[in-house]
């Protein structure tokens, strides 16, 4: 039980900081906690996927400024997956 607090404890921080780590903008130290926290958990390893693939289809559609709008469609859109992915999961 106090395992499975400490695992979300995290978790949590490992979300907190996923555009930093994508961007390679964290120090050696927090990168290496990341890396090591996702070697672990598999769905913190989604959560950078996922926010690797719109970085990648923001940056490929829109090389300027992106908007908020069309972020958030591809986040929905890529959501939208995801949810169907998970309900197949054996995880759950
Ligand atoms: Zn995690």
């Amino acid at each position: 039980m106090s395992t499975e607090h400490e695992h979300d404890a995290d978790c949590r921080e490992v979300l907190e900081r996923v555009y930093f780590f994508i961007d390679n903008e964290l120090d050696h130290a927090s990168r290496a906690q990341i890396e090591e926290h996702l070697t672990a958990c598999a769905p913190c390893v989604q959560e950078v996927d996922l926010e690797r693939m719109v970085k990648a289809l923001i940056a490929r559609s829109c090389r300027e400024h992106a908007p908020v709008e069309l972020r958030q469609r591809v986040m929905f859109s890529i959501r939208q997956v995801q949810i169907e992915v998970r309900r197949e999961s054996p995880f759950d």
